[in-house]
């Protein structure tokens, strides 16, 4: 990634996947009609005119949400594909989140929808709301991290948005297609269901993004995803975005793009190559025993370990202290003053091992660990750059070792699609021998990218 892939203006706080309290954020409610905010005064039309993202050709009410954001440039993404897609072409994209894709989709379709909005309220007579935008995403995560984005680059348009994906009540999402959206995030079966009890109407869809398309045949969606696109008008602007493109991908392009600009973005983190990666595959109940194994068996200075929940790091940390580890969790439910006392025990090596959320360690300087363990595998894959960073620093050996569970082997897929390469595969037998564990410390030592 290029450092200037993500330079904030000088006036950010955030921490780069935060967001700020008070930002418009992930609706509880699946519909979100937005009254345009009243622009925030800093930034005057001088400011706004000379952004690197008005160079994009992108509006002011875009440009201010982007500065809003913090954003200071463009990531490469965003340079490539917001100028083509305002100029009404197809696109096959090949990004991975943490490069700003979202953005790179969501700025230029926001901003054609505008467009429209105003050629309509121009014409006399008045015509009625349609969806007019469709963006399809695999996983409910996704579609509310996208509708999160929609809120936030939205926040000064006079457009409403909503979101649809199973696994919830569909009551609040039939009122919220009532309210006639301009933009819709959803994911494919939930869609389907609604399609078919005619609840959403995809007539006058102009602009229809396709995101992690590689997921969503991985996910088994291919046939959901035809049977939409087969729904929604021939003459329409189609953004196909695939963290790699496989001949499946590039089948799907040729049957929904049209004469698509091709535009390829290297990954946005790669691991570092100083850090020995490597996965054991080992049954959920058998990890704390493996844990206990490697932190004992590997000579560790200082490891921290991430778990999935609170409640998980707290059980651990316990157990740890029974069996005789200095440990110590930390998490979002526990006060500022024991999170400090916490990292500041871990920094003096009085505490050798943290039990960390990724929420408790994101914002906290643990970084010169000899260990990272991934007790459980992170449900982002981007999460496992930003975990095993704390590891390898200043080319200093590091090591990080995932615990993968036979439900974690799809996230495991994740992390691997992510950071591109295979990690190395250890031992999985906690009670076995020291040998047992020597395998795992052979395959650390061997697995340089
Ligand atoms: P994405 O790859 O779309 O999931 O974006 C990853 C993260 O980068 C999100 O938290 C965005 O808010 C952030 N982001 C997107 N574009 C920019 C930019 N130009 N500058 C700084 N951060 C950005």
């Amino acid at each position: 990634m290029s450092s200037s892939r993500f330079r904030r203006g000088p006036t950010f706080r955030r921490n780069r996947f935060g967001h700020r309290p008070g930002a418009p954020g992930l609706s509880t409610s699946p519909v979100v009609s937005q009254a345009p905010r009243a622009a925030s005064p800093p930034l005057d039309a001088k400011t706004l005119a000379a952004s690197p993202f008005a160079a994009l050709g992108l509006a002011e009410p875009l440009v201010r949400a982007v500065l809003d954001e913090g954003y200071a440039h463009p990531s490469p993404v965003q340079v490539e594909v917001v100028p083509k897609v305002l100029a009404g072409r197809d696109v096959l994209v090949c990004a991975q989140t943490g490069t700003g894709k979202t953005a790179g989709f969501v700025l230029p379709i926001l901003q054609h929808l505008a467009q429209e909005g105003e050629a309509r309220a121009n014409q006399s007579a008045p015509t009625r709301r349609h969806v007019r935008a469709l963006i399809l995403a695999p996983t409910r995560e996704l579609a509310a991290q996208i509708t999160q984005r929609v809120s936030a680059y939205g926040q000064f348009l006079n457009l409403r948005h909503a979101v649809v994906y199973g696994g919830v009540s569909q009551r609040s999402q039939e009122v919220a297609l009532r309210a006639m959206p301009d933009l819709v995030v959803a994911t494919p079966g939930r869609l389907l269901d609604l399609m078919q009890q005619r609840l959403v109407d995809l007539h006058a869809v102009g602009h229809f993004v396709l995101d992690e398309a590689d997921r969503m045949l991985d996910m088994g969606f291919v046939h959901d995803v035809r049977r939409v696109c087969a729904a929604l008008p021939p003459r329409r602007q189609t953004l196909l975005f695939s963290a790699t493109i496989s001949p499946a991908i590039q089948g799907l392009a040729a049957r929904m793009l049209v004469d698509p600009a091709r535009i390829a973005i290297a990954p946005a983190v790669t691991t570092a190559q100083t850090v020995q990666q490597s996965v054991v595959f080992v049954a959920r109940a058998d990890k704390p025993a493996l844990l206990e194994r490697v932190l004992r068996e590997g000579s560790v200075e200082r490891a921290l370990v991430f778990t999935r929940t609170k409640h998980g790091a707290n059980r651990l940390s316990e157990r740890l202290d029974r069996a005789g580890f200095l440990s110590a969790a930390i998490h979002s439910n526990k006060t500022q003053s024991a999170r400090e006392r916490a990292l500041e025990s871990f920094r003096r090596g009085t505490t050798k091992v943290l039990v960390a959320t990724d929420v408790a360690a994101r914002g906290t300087h643990v970084d010169n660990v000899s260990l990272v363990v991934n007790f459980d595998l992170p449900n982002v894959a981007e999460s496992y750059v930003h975990r095993i960073g704390r590891t390898g620093r200043a080319g200093a050996l590091g090591r990080a070792i995932s615990f993968c569970d036979q439900d974690e082997r799809a996230l495991l897929r994740d992390v691997e699609r992510f950071i591109r390469r295979r990690l190395t595969i250890g031992t999985s037998t906690p009670e076995g021998g020291a040998s047992e564990f020597g395998a795992v410390e052979h395959s650390l030592v061997n697995c340089g990218s």
